[in-house]
């Protein structure tokens, strides 16, 4: 028997009905290349598996991968990467242009930077279904002026539709975790509506914002923006960081790029 460990984040989910769920919301058809991330001992692979008949595991526990192999041999092809997911690379598995559909009851200690590693590979994936801390949904999916608006939402909002999907109770999971759950629906915009035309600008701008959220725009990017920079652009600098939306936030990086430039 496998006994959980806390280090990988492993809460294995064994609550039948949450898995139909998660299983129904995502739709696996037999053409599409589904990815897992974390399989575990496979509560969602095989049932997802039996759909399609063929599939990626990602699973950094090499202890877990004969229980898992086992578990799915009769149902179809599984192809296990025994790897960290916050180093793979996505896009290796992409074969004949097909993109990815990504899911995963993921680690939680790993979920922020899992998905900011992903964001990299949003050109080769269709979609993601992860359930994660109802948290980080909370954030993933926050509007501009929200509390819970900040750093990851405009970052994923940037790339991607964000949609919060059903909660899941820690007694859905073995051992139950100490957080409540939630599943959300992560889609890679085919073209991205607001092009920064230096994505690495655009981003340090964002983090820059976002280092003191309490403070107004002028004063949390002094060091980026002159006052003569500020009379130039639309945006109010006496706004605060969770006032300003995806596009805001492209606007002014944009601009600033063009009056460097001048
Ligand atoms: N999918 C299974 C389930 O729902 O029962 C297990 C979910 S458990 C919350 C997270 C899984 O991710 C564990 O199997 C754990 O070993 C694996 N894991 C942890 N860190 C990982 C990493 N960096 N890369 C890949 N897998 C990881």
């Amino acid at each position: 028997m496998h006994v959980p460990r806390k280090r990988f984040g492993q809460h294995f989910l064994h609550d039948k009905q949450v898995i139909q769920r998660l299983v129904n919301v995502i739709a696996p058809e037999p053409t599409q290349h589904l990815v897992e991330i974390g399989p575990g001992q496979g509560a969602l692979t095989l049932p997802v598996l039996e759909k399609t008949g063929a599939m990626d595991v990602i699973e950094l526990d090499r202890d877990l991968i004969p229980i898992l192999t086992e578990r799915c041999q009769a149902v179809g092809t599984l192809t296990v990467h025994q790897a960290d997911a916050l180093a793979f690379d996505f896009s290796a598995l992409v074969k004949n242009d097909l993109p990815l559909r990504v899911i995963g009851n993921l680690p939680y200690n790993i979920s922020t930077p899992l998905i900011f590693h992903l964001l990299e590979f949003a050109g080769s994936i269709i979609d993601m279904h992860f359930m994660l801390q109802k948290e980080v949904v909370d954030r993933l999916a926050a509007n501009c002026g929200n509390s819970d608006y900040g750093r990851l939402s405009i970052m994923v909002q940037y790339h991607c539709q964000v949609t919060a999907l059903f909660d899941v109770p820690p007694s859905a999971f073995h051992p139950p975790p100490k957080v409540d759950s939630r599943i959300v629906r992560i889609v890679p915009y085919q073209t991205v509506p607001h092009v920064a035309k230096d994505y690495g600008h655009f981003e340090g701008l964002v983090r820059q914002a976002f280092s003191q959220r309490r403070k107004t725009l002028r004063n949390c990017l002094k060091r980026l923006m002159t006052d003569d920079a500020w009379k130039k652009s639309s945006i109010d600098p006496k706004l605060r960081p969770e006032q300003l939306t995806v596009a805001d936030y492209v606007k002014l990086s944009n601009d600033l790029i063009e009056s460097d430039n001048q």
